[in-house]
C-alpha cells in the first residue's frame, strides 16, 4: 500500500464519499441546528493553525452534492499540534448544545513505516465569547469538552481488505451563557477526516394536545422539566387549563388539562371544525355533531340547533336532540251519558299525539240556548260559559285519563262540551288546536232536600215552621210534604201536609209531646230527598199562651181562612178551565195509557195521535209545517214501509244549515197510507229526549209529503256494530246501551210502549250517541221485515218480543223491557242475529220451555245478568227503564266490574232480583248453550229411552230426537253432530250418559 500521506488523504476522501449515507437527512422535529457543516456548499472559512493542520476538501456526497470536509494526517512527522477552529456559532436560546462528529480515523497499526508518534484520537474544544471575534484566535481559552476516539476505526474483512468505517460522536456542552461560541479541534498527530460538524440543541416542538397549542420550547439545562401553558385552538374553550411539561431531552410530558370545542363545531384533526348544515352541536364538548332530529332542519353551518318544519314546536324544556312535535288531533269517539243533571263524558284517545307522551285533556263548558241542530253540533246555538258552581270530578283541565263526571248542571238545559286534547306544544300552535264537542241536554231532576228548617212558634197544639228552599230546585217547586209523626210512635202512624210556600202551622198536636218532621219538595221530575229529621216539642198543658200571642194565632186562623176560601175559589176556576180544554184532548186517555200506570200531573204524557179524529190536527198540534224550498235532497240512504228515506238539508230563515234525513211518502199512496205516515211524526214531535230522535217538521202541504229527521250519520245500529265487529271498548258499547235505556225511561215515562225495540231502530251519530227510532202503533210492524203473523193475526218481531206480547198481545213498557234485554245481546255480540238461524216456531218454544240466548262472547258478567233479568218470564219482575239506566250508570261509574266476563265466572249477583228458583242456563257460548239445551230436556227425555252402546247412540237421528220432544232444529242439529262426536271419541269404551 501506498505509505505517501498525500495518497493516504486521497484514499480517506474515497472512502468518505462511500460512507456518507445515501439518502437525505431527515433531522428529528426536536432538533435545532445551530450549525452543520454539510448545509455549506461554499467554503466553510474556519480556521485552520498551522496552515499545513487540517486541510479543508472539497467532495461529493452519494447525490454529487458538493461538501465540505478536513482532513489532516501528519502521521509522518513529530510533535504535532494541528487546530481547526470554526466560526463564531450564535447560541440562540439554548442552554445545553450538543456536538455531532461524523470521521474517520485510520488506526496507526494500519499505516506502515510511520515516522512521528502516531495518535488514534483528537480533542473538541470550545469557547464562549459575546462577540465574533473573527480570526483572533488564541489557543489556551479554548475548555476541553472531550477527547476523540473513533469506535470502530478499521475493521478487517475475510478478504483481508481493510474498511474505513464512519464514526459518529455526539458531546453534550453546557450550560452556555455567552452569546454565542466556537469549536475546536486539535489534533495531535492522527489521520482524521472530520466529515461533519452538526452543533445543535434541543426543543420541545410545537405540538397541540387536548385541543391546547404548545409553542416550540427550549428546555432548561437543569434536570428541572419546563412547565408550559396551552392555549386553547380556534373556537374552543378551556375546560381546565391546560398544562405540559418541556423535558431536558426536548419530550412533551404529562400533559394536563383540556379544552372543548365551542357550541356549533366539532374536534376534526385536533381542530375545533363547524358543524356541517344538517347537523347541530348545542354544548361545549368534545362530541360529534349530531343529524337534526325529526321534523327539524338547519341550512347553515355551525348551528347550535336545528329549527322545526313548519307546523312543528319545540316545548321549554325540549331537549334540541328530541324531536320536533305538534299539537295533538282532537279526542275520539265522545260518549255521554246523562244522569239527571250530571253527565259522564268518555272519549277515545286521540289518533296523533303529536309526537309527544305529555297528553293532557281540558274540558270547557258551555251553556247553550238555541237549537241544536245534529250530530255535528252545528245550528244556531249562543252559548256562554257554565256557571262556576258546575263541578268537574276529578277536575276540568289537566285530566290524565279519558273520562270526567261533571254534576250539578241545570236540569233541561243544553250543554256543549269541549274536549280538547293538549300536550306541551299545545301553547305554542293556538291555531292547530283540535277539540271534539259533544252537546247534551240534561234530564229533570229532583230537588235537593230542603236542609235549614226553623221553628218560629210553638204552642200546646201547635207549631209553625219555615224553612229554606232546596239549594238546587232543578226546576219550578210545586209544593212541599210535610210528614211529621210523633217521635214515641217511631213513623208507625205519621201525617202528611202539603204546603206551596216554604212556611207551615201544624195544629192538632199533643201538649208537651215531641214530634219528629221532614220535608221534601216537589217538582215536574217528582219528590226530591227527604231532609234530615227536624225534632220539636209542644208546649205543656199548664203553658198559656200570651195574648201577644194569642193575637198572632187569631191572625194566623183568619189568614188560614182566607187563603183556604181563596184556595178552593181558584181550584173551582181552574178546574172548569180545565174541564173545557179536555174536551179539546182525550186527556183522560193520557192519564191511563199504557202500562196502566196513573200518570203523575205535571209530567207530559204521551197523546196517541189515532184518538183525533183528523189525524192531521195531530200533525199540525206536533209536527212544525216546513217549507219545501228550505229542504235540499241529497242522496237516499236507506228504504222505508212508505218511501225512500234520503239524507239532505235544512236552512230555515235566520238559522244555520242543519243536516237532516228526510222520509218520503211516495206518490199514489191511499188516505190510510199518508194518515199512517204521518202518524209516526206525530208521535215523534211530541218527544224530546237526546236518546230520541227528534223530528225537524213536516211537509204535508205539498208533495211529496215529507218527515224531516235529525240525520244520523252512522245510520241504524246493528248495521253499524256488524261494520265495526269487535271495534269498542266495553265502556263505549255500555254508553250507548245507556243512551238507549235513557230514550226508553222517557218514552215509558211517557206513556208510550215502543213495540219494536230492536238494535235495527236504533240510530247511531257520529259522537255515537244512540237514539231510539221507528215510531208508530201497528204499522210499525207492518213496516218491519221481522215481523211476523202470530197465531191470532197480529204481526210481531218473534225474537224481540216478550212471550206475553206474542201470546196474548200484550204490549206494555216491560215486553219493551224484554226487548231491550236482546238489544243489549245484540250489542254486546256486535250486531249477531238472536237465536241465529233458528226458526221463529222455534224460538218461540225454545224460550217457552225456559232458555234463554248464551252471553256473547267476552259479554261482562253483569250485563248478562241484565240480559236474563229483562228476560223474566214474570214481566212484573223484569227491571223497569230507570233501573236498568241507573245499573248501567254504575257500571261507567266502576268499568272495572266490566272485566269479569259472564263466560269466565260463575253466574254474577242478581242485581234486580231474588232469582234464587231461576232455572235459566248460564253459558260461554252458543255451542255451550246448545250443549245445556241437550242436557237439560234431554236428560229427562233420554230416561224414557234405553241405549246402551255407541252404536245407539250413533244412530240417534234428528227424527229420534222429534220423539223425545226436542223440536228445536238448532239443539236437534246440535245434539246429532254432539252425539256423532262422542260415538267417535269412546268407540271402545261404554258411553256416559
Ligand atoms: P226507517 O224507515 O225509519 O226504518 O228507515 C230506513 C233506513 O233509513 C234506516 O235503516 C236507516 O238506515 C235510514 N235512516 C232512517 N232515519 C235516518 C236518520 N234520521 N238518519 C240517518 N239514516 C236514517
Amino acid at each position: 500500500m501506498d505509505c505517501n500521506p498525500r495518497s493516504l488523504l486521497f484514499i480517506l476522501h474515497l472512502l468518505m464519499t462511500c460512507v456518507i449515507p445515501a439518502f437525505p437527512i431527515i433531522y428529528p422535529p426536536n432538533e435545532v441546528n445551530l450549525l452543520d457543516s454539510k448545509a455549506s456548499q461554499g467554503e466553510l472559512g474556519w480556521i485552520s493553525y498551522p496552515s499545513h493542520g487540517w486541510e479543508e476538501i472539497s467532495g461529493v456526497d452519494e447525490h454529487y452534492t458538493p461538501i465540505r470536509t478536513f482532513q489532516v494526517c501528519n502521521v509522518m512527522e513529530y510533535s504535532q499540534n494541528n487546530w481547526l477552529r470554526t466560526n463564531w456559532i450564535p447560541r440562540r436560546s439554548a442552554q445545553k448544545i450538543y456536538v455531532e462528529l461524523k470521521f474517520t480515523l485510520r488506526d496507526c497499526n494500519s499505516i506502515p513505516l510511520v515516522l512521528g508518534t502516531c495518535k488514534e484520537t483528537f480533542n473538541l474544544l470550545y469557547l464562549e465569547t459575546e462577540d465574533d471575534e473573527g480570526s483572533h484566535f488564541r489557543e489556551h481559552q479554548f475548555l476541553k469538552i472531550d477527547t476523540i476516539a473513533a469506535d470502530e476505526s478499521f475493521t478487517q474483512t475475510d478478504l483481508g481488505d481493510r474498511i474505513l468505517k464512519l464514526n459518529t460522536e455526539v458531546r453534550e456542552v453546557g450550560p452556555m451563557s455567552k452569546k454565542g461560541f466556537y469549536l475546536a479541534f486539535q489534533d495531535v498527530g492522527a489521520c482524521v477526516a472530520l466529515v461533519s460538524v452538526r452543533v445543535y440543541f434541543k426543543k420541545c416542538p410545537y405540538t397541540v394536545r387536548n385541543l391546547a397549542s404548545f409553542p416550540d420550547t427550549v428546555p432548561m439545562d437543569s434536570q428541572s422539566l419546563v412547565e408550559v401553558k396551552g392555549s386553547c385552538v380556534n373556537h374552543s374553550k378551556e375546560e381546565e387549563p391546560p398544562r405540559m411539561y418541556c423535558s431536558t431531552e426536548g419530550e412533551w410530558l404529562v400533559p394536563i388539562g383540556k379544552c372543548l370545542c365551542n357550541p356549533g363545531y366539532e374536534e376534526r384533526s385536533s381542530t375545533c371544525q363547524t358543524c356541517r348544515a344538517g347537523f347541530y352541536k348545542s354544548t361545549l364538548g368534545n362530541m360529534e355533531c349530531s343529524k337534526c332530529p325529526p321534523h327539524s332542519f338547519s341550512h347553515h353551518e355551525g348551528s347550535l340547533h336545528c329549527s322545526c318544519e313548519k307546523n312543528y314546536f319545540r316545548a321549554e324544556g325540549d331537549p334540541a336532540s328530541m324531536a320536533c312535535t305538534r299539537p295533538p288531533s282532537s279526542p275520539r269517539n265522545v260518549i255521554s251519558s246523562i244522569n239527571e243533571t250530571s253527565v259522564i263524558l268518555d272519549w277515545s284517545w286521540p289518533e296523533d299525539s303529536g309526537g309527544r307522551k305529555d297528553i293532557t285533556f281540558t274540558v270547557l263548558c258551555k251553556r247553550c240556548r238555541g237549537v241544536v241542530a245534529n250530530g255535528n253540533n252545528s245550528g244556531t246555538q249562543r252559548c256562554e260559559p257554565c256557571r262556576s258552581n258546575v263541578r268537574f270530578l276529578p277536575r276540568a283541565t289537566g285530566l290524565h285519563n279519558t273520562t270526567v263526571t261533571v254534576a250539578d248542571l241545570l236540569a233541561h238545559t243544553n250543554y256543549t262540551f269541549e274536549i280538547e286534547a293538549q300536550n306541551g306544544v299545545s301553547l305554542s300552535a293556538p291555531k292547530m288546536r283540535q277539540y271534539a264537542a259533544v252537546t247534551i241536554t240534561t234530564n229533570q231532576a229532583a230537588p235537593s232536600p230542603v236542609t235549614v228548617i226553623r221553628k218560629e212558634k210553638t204552642s200546646r197544639n201547635s207549631v209553625s215552621l219555615t224553612w229554606q228552599e232546596p239549594e238546587r230546585p232543578n226546576g219550578i217547586i210545586l209544593d212541599y210534604e210535610i210528614k211529621y209523626y210523633e217521635k214515641e210512635e217511631q213513623e208507625t202512624s205519621y201525617t202528611i201536609l202539603r204546603a206551596r210556600g216554604c212556611n207551615v202551622t201544624l195544629n192538632g198536636l199533643k201538649p208537651n209531646t215531641a214530634y219528629l218532621l221532614q220535608i221534601r219538595a216537589r217538582t215536574a221530575a217528582g219528590y226530591g230527598a227527604s231532609s234530615p229529621s227536624f225534632q220539636f216539642e209542644t208546649s205543656p198543658d199548664s203553658f198559656s199562651i200570651s195574648s201577644e200571642s194569642s193575637q198572632v194565632v187569631l191572625i194566623a186562623i183568619s189568614s188560614a181562612v182566607a187563603i183556604i176560601l181563596l184556595t178552593v175559589l181558584l181550584y173551582v176556576l181552574i178546574g172548569r178551565f180545565c174541564c173545557r180544554s179536555k174536551s179539546k184532548h182525550p186527556d183522560e186517555k193520557r192519564l191511563h195509557f199504557g202500562n196502566g200506570h196513573l200518570r203523575l200531573p205535571g209530567i207530559r204524557t204521551y197523546v196517541d195521535p189515532h184518538t183525533y179524529e183528523d189525524p192531521s190536527q195531530a200533525v199540525h198540534e206536533f209536527a212544525k209545517e216546513l217549507d219545501a224550498s228550505c229542504i235540499a235532497i241529497d242522496k237516499v240512504v236507506g228504504a222505508g214501509e212508505f218511501g225512500e228515506v234520503c239524507s239532505g238539508r235544512l236552512k230555515l230563515p235566520s238559522k244555520k244549515e242543519i243536516c237532516v234525513a228526510i222520509k218520503t211518502l211516495k206518490g199514489g199512496y191511499t188516505d190510510k197510507q199518508r194518515r199512517d205516515f204521518l202518524a209516526e211524526a206525530s208521535i215523534m214531535g211530541q218527544f224530546d229526549h237526546p236518546n230520541i230522535i227528534r223530528l225537524e217538521g213536516v211537509v204535508t202541504r205539498s208533495k211529496p209529503v215529507m218527515i224531516v229527521t235529525e240525520y244520523m250519520e252512522n245510520g241504524s245500529l246493528d248495521s253499524f256494530l256488524r261494520k265495526h265487529d269487535a271495534q269498542f271498548t266495553g265502556i263505549q258499547l255500555v254508553g250507548m246501551l245507556r243512551g238507549i235505556a235513557s230514550g226508553m225511561k222517557y218514552l215509558s215515562d211517557m206513556g208510550y210502549v215502543h213495540r219494536d225495540l230492536a238494535a235495527r231502530n236504533i240510530l247511531v251519530n257520529s259522537n255515537l250517541v244512540c237514539k231510539v227510532s221507528d215510531f208508530g202503533l201497528s204499522r210499525v210492524l207492518e213496516d218491519d221485515p221481522e215481523a211476523a203473523y202470530t197465531t191470532r193475526g197480529g204481526k210481531i218481531p218473534i225474537r224481540w218480543t216478550a212471550p206475553e206480547a206474542i201470546a196474548y198481545r200484550k204490549f206494555t213498557s216491560a215486553s219493551d223491557a224484554w226487548s231491550y234485554g236482546i238489544v243489549l245481546w245484540e250489542v254486546m255480540s256486535y250486531g249477531e242475529r238472536p237465536y241465529w238461524e233458528m226458526s221463529n216456531q222455534d224460538v218461540i218454544k225454545a224460550v217457552d220451555e225456559g232458555y234463554r240466548l248464551p252471553p256473547p262472547m267476552d259479554c261482562p258478567a253483569t250485563l248478562y245478568q241484565l240480559m236474563l233479568d229483562c228476560w223474566q218470564k214474570e214481566r212484573n219482575n223484569r227491571p223497569k227503564f230507570e233501573q236498568i239506566v241507573s245499573i248501567l250508570d254504575k257500571l261507567i261509574r266502576n268499568p272495572g266490574s266490566l272485566k269479569i266476563t259472564a263466560n269466565t265466572t260463575s253466574r254474577p249477583a242478581n242485581l234486580l232480583l231474588d232469582r234464587s228458583s231461576a232455572e235459566v242456563p248460564s253459558m260461554g257460548n252458543m255451542g255451550d248453550w246448545m250443549d245445556a239445551m241437550r242436557t237439560l230436556p234431554c236428560k229427562e227425555a233420554f230416561s224414557g229411552v234405553s241405549y246402551s252402546s255407541c252404536d245407539t247412540l250413533a244412530k240417534t237421528s234428528t227424527e229420534d230426537l222429534k220423539k223425545v220432544g226436542v223440536t228445536v232444529v238448532g239443539p236437534q242439529k246440535k245434539i246429532v253432530s254432539s252425539l256423532k262426536a262422542l260415538d267417535s271419541h269412546t268407540k271402545n269404551g261404554p258411553v256416559p250418559v
